[in-house]
């Protein structure tokens, strides 16, 4: 047996516990596996044991149980942050050249004569054309 998956699979389904079973079943499962779970780690492979055991009191636990173990993929689908990555992050994906909202920067000539706003990224910041020197970023 595979201690640390069948744990995993027991975190895994506790949460997913009254999709699975019915309402009392689920409410019981889920009271026995929290304290299985919550109890002292020292023998990870009686606490896998008693997950194992739990979860085939019920087919659909044990269907859970046995598909945790058998197929990476379905795994993978449960984990906490398991999701897209587009949907992990906050939003701003610097890498996609997005620009973002628009946020002008402000170039001055250093003479002071000329100004130009910096709105599209991506665009190329020109000289002053007075002194054809490069513009200062303010
Ligand atoms: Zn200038």
């Amino acid at each position: 047996m595979d201690t640390e998956a069948t744990l995993a699979a027991g975190r895994a389904i506790q949460p997913r516990l009254k999709d699975i079973l019915a309402p009392a079943a689920a409410a019981d499962a889920a009271e026995r596996l929290d304290e299985i779970l919550a109890a002292d780690s020292s023998e990870p492979a009686m606490t896998a044991a008693a997950v194992r055991a739990l979860l085939d009191e019920h087919d659909d636990t044990a269907r859970f149980l046995r598909r945790f173990l058998d197929d990476p993929s379905f795994r993978t689908l449960l984990e906490p942050d398991g999701g897209p990555l587009n949907e992990r992050s906050d939003g701003i994906d610097l890498l996609a050249g997005d620009p973002g909202p628009i946020d002008a920067d402000l170039y001055r000539c250093p003479q002071g004569d000329y100004e130009w706003e910096h709105l599209q990224a991506g665009e190329s910041i020109p000289e002053c054309p007075v002194h054809h020197v490069a513009l200062v970023r303010s």
